[in-house]
Parts: C-alpha cells; structure tokens; sequence
C-alpha cells in the first residue's frame, strides 16, 4: 500500500477549509495539518462576516466537521514567515497549500487618502469584528455624515453596521469595544458612492434589499443616474446576470424615496470618481469628478467629465476591494495581488514550484461567495493530487508531529483544536452574559491566557463538544 500523503493547508478560512476537506476524501490515505497565524480558526467567517449575518456562519459547523477528522490537525497561533519557513514546511510535509486569503485594502492613490478619518473598509471590518489585528484602530462617529467609496457587498455591510440601530446591533456578535463606540455615533446620513452606475453596482440584492430594512432608515437613490441608455438597458435586460435587473429596480425605488422624518438615510450616489480626500488636519469632504459611462454593454468604464462634485463629511470608508500580499520565499504577482497559478499550481519563473499550491482569494483574487471557494479548493486539490507521484514516493515525511517538535523547540505557543474549542466555549460563555451569540477574545494574548487559566474540567467538555 502507498504511505499516508502528509500535506499542509496554510490559512483556516473558507478556502483552507474547503480544500482540507478535499484532501481527507480523497482515495489516498492524506493527513492535514491547518496552521493560522490566530489562535482562532476561519478566517473571513469569523472576521469579515458581518456580525448580524449569523446565518452565514453556520457554515462553521461544516468546518468544524472537518476539523474532528481523525486525520486533520491543527496549528493556530502559527505564521508562515514568522514561526517557521516554506522551506521548513516542505521537509515536514509532502506538500503546502496556501489558502491566506487577500487581507489587505486596495488604495484609491489619490490626495488625502492617510488623513486622519479616512479608514479603509477592511479596518473597520476587522475592528468590529473583534480580529486582533485592528483592536486598536480608532474611529470618530462625532460627526453627521460618512461617506462609502465603492458599491460592493463590503460597503452594504459597512453602511448597515453605521445605520443599524444599536439595540439591533447588541444581538449579534458585534465585538463590545465596537457596540460601545457606535451607541455613540451621530451619524445621520450615509453616502455610498460608485464610480459607475445603478446597473454596475457588484451589491448582492439580498444585501441592497437589507438595507431598506433597517428600522428608522431611509434608502434614497439620484433619480438622473436611474435614467439609464442603451447599453445599460442591455445589462439590465440580460438574464444570465438577474442580479443587475433587481439591484435597479431596487434603486429606481429608492429615488422616489424622500422620507424626512427617517432617522437615519443612505444615500446612493453613481458615475463619481474620487479625486481627492481633503480636509483640515482630518477628513472634512470628498471631491469627486462625475464620469461618464462608456463602451459596449458587460464592458462599460467610468471616463472622467470636466464636472466636480463634492460632499461634505467627517469620516471616510474607502470599500473597493481587498488585496493579497507577498509571502517569504514565494512568488507574487503585485499588480493582480495575488499568488501566479496555474490551476492551483504555483508558477515561479515560468515553472511549477514543486509541492506548492494555492487556492481561494490567494489564488483568484477577492471574488464570490463562501461557496465559491469550495469548488476552487475542489480544482487545486484536483491538482496536487494528479502530481502525487512526484513527491510521494521514497519521500517519507512525518507531517504533523515534525512540525509540532519544531515549534516547541522554538517555544511556539501553538493551539490545537482543544485549545481552540475551549476558546471557543469560554467566547459563547461571556456573550450569553449580555445576550449575544458570543463575545470575542479580541486580543491574541487573552486567548492565550484563558488557556492557562482553563481548568480540567473545561479540557473535558471541550473534547466532549
Ligand atoms: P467588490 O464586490 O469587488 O466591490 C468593489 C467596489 O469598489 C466596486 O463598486 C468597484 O467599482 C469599486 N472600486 C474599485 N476600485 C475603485 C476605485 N479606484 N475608485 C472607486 N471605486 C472603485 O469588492 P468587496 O465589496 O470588497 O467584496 C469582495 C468580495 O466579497 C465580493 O465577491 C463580495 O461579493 C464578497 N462579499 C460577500 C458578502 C455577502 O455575501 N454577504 C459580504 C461581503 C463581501 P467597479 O465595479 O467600477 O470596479
């Protein structure tokens, strides 16, 4: 019989999941090993996700299926580049998939883009999110109007964590340090601003459709951009894309809205390109130039006119997609921000790397849905395991428990899926306190001191759950 294949995913979000999954149905004996730079597993789930879109984190269950395979083990608390090298990986394991995802902001390049005020969408995800990353991010709410750049689903989640009241916020598992900064927002008014039109925006209509829902908001649309030519009436009238047909309906809607006596509004506003961030030591407004749209339906561009638009405000959430970066000793492609691949093969050079593999946001880019990386981990696996002859024979490795001897010598404090789901339980714990589906350990060092503090009998019921 062939050796156990030992592999290692790299990244414990949707993407790491899903292709761990792949690995341990495979017909071959393959032993995972997920490591995550966190103490806590699955990424964007449990960090992007908006926290009242508990639903969408059911998906978790799925996850955590996978993670009681007798065959998966789990290294949180452990950076590739930080704790240990590509290089190391590969002479503990046959193969490394990485799967870390985009996690950083793309940037407009525009004046004013650092001033104070002027955040990027990720941040503020990552803040009230409670990811340890951006704990210590500050945003001022004392102000009566924020303006969004961009019109994808970050900006929907964004805008309604703004605009929902706080009552609603304080069921979901908003993080506490952000419930108590946004009770206090004077926001009034949200502009959500594209560079395009009504029919280009990439919201989700289930997401433009919650925005109307929020009790106490008033969604208005400009009427003059809802007026829309020929090319758009083709995007409109496309079947294959339902999406662009309900988003404008949903907006044509919204520009007969004038509710004066909403609480709060949102306002969505087309064809303005950003031109500049000004302000006077902190943000005060954002410059626009209106665009035209031009070119063939499914390929129309925004090209600047000579008109200026501006709008006032005090806070800025640039939301205009996520980036990947450049990991130690691997390959990038800088303008793409993301991993060079051919069908989840790493190329360096022109050439597969050999036993390096990539999949989800590292490897597409930052697009879709959580499901949508089940069928990319799907074909990258498809891939490693096609090329399995080339390092499987002759070449035994010793996977999980090499690693693991490694990190101790290094004194790695890593967490296994014990530790996580003694986290875990402690989180759910404390949200139940306040009526919340869970409160975060927002910090690395305070998982891993309720570690040490956790007593037998919490170890016990952890490995019951
Ligand atoms: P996105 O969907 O790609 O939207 C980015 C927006 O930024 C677009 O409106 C884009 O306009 C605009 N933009 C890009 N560059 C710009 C520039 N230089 N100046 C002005 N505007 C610019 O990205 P996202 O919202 O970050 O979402 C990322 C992925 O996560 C998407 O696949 C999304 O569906 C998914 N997601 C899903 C959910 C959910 O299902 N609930 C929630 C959050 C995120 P153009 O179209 O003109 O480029």
């Amino acid at each position: 019989m062939d050796s156990p294949l030992h592999i290692a995913v790299v990244g414990s979000g949707p993407s790491g999941f899903y292709a761990a999954e792949a690995l341990l149905r495979s017909q071959h004996v393959v032993h995972v090993s997920m490591l995550e730079r966190l103490p806590a597993p699955y990424g964007l789930v449990r960090y992007g996700v908006a926290p009242d879109h508990q639903k969408l984190k059911k998906v978790i269950s799925v996850f955590d299926r996978i993670a009681a395979h007798e065959r998966f083990t789990y290294f949180g608390n452990v950076a590739l580049g930080r704790d240990v090298t590509i290089e190391e990986l590969k002479s503990c394991y046959h193969a490394v998939v990485l799967a870390c995802g985009a996690p950083r902001d793309r940037q407009l390049g525009i004046t004013g883009e650092s001033m104070d005020g002027c955040h990027a969408a990720t941040d503020f995800v990552g803040w009230y999110n409670g990811h340890p990353d951006f704990r210590d991010k500050t945003f001022n709410f004392d102000c009566e109007t924020a303006v969004i750049i961009g019109q994808g689903n970050v900006a929907a989640d964004v805008c309604r964590i703004l605009t929902m009241p706080p009552e609603e916020l304080r069921k979901s598992d908003i993080s506490a340090h952000a419930l108590e900064e946004l009770a206090k927002s004077k926001i009034r008014n949200v502009h959500i601003v594209g560079r395009r039109g009504p029919v280009q925006a990439k919201f989700s209509p289930a997401e433009l459709r919650e925005l109307d829902q929020i009790s106490d908001v008033s969604c208005e649309a400009d009427p003059v951009a809802c007026e829309i030519g020929p090319a758009c009436l083709e995007e409109v009238g496309d079947k294959s894309n339902p999406a662009a047909a309900k988003n404008f309906d949903l907006f044509r809607r919204f520009s007969t809205n004038r509710q004066n006596d909403a609480g709060r509004r949102i306002t969505f506003q087309f064809c303005l390109e950003p031109t500049e961030i000004f302000g006077d030591g902190s943000v005060t407004g954002v410059r626009f130039t209106q665009t035209a749209l031009q070119g063939a339906a499914h390929h129309q561009k925004a090209v600047a006119t000579d008109n200026a638009f501006s709008i006032d405000c005090g806070i800025v959430f640039k939301s205009i997609g996520y980036k990947g970066v450049a990991l130690p000793g691997l390959p990038f492609d800088d303008k793409a921000g993301v991993v060079p691949n051919e069908k989840g093969r790493v190329v360096a050079s022109g050439a597969s790397l050999p036993g390096v593999y990539v999949t989800g946001w590292q490897k597409r880019g930052p697009t879709g849905i959580i499901g949508s990386n089940r069928a990319d981990s799907i074909e990258t696996i498809e891939s490693l395991m096609t090329d399995m002859s080339t390092f499987q024979n002759d070449n035994p490795k010793e996977g999980a428990e090499s690693l693991a001897a490694l990190l101790q010598q290094r004194d790695v404090r890593f967490i296994n899926i014990d530790d996580w789901r003694i986290i875990d339980r402690l989180e759910i714990e404390r949200g139940m306190v306040s009526g919340k589906p869970r409160e975060k350990f927002a910090e690395v060092d305070e998982m891993i001191d309720v570690l040490s503090c956790s007593v037998p009998e919490d170890r016990q019921a952890a490995k019951a759950d």
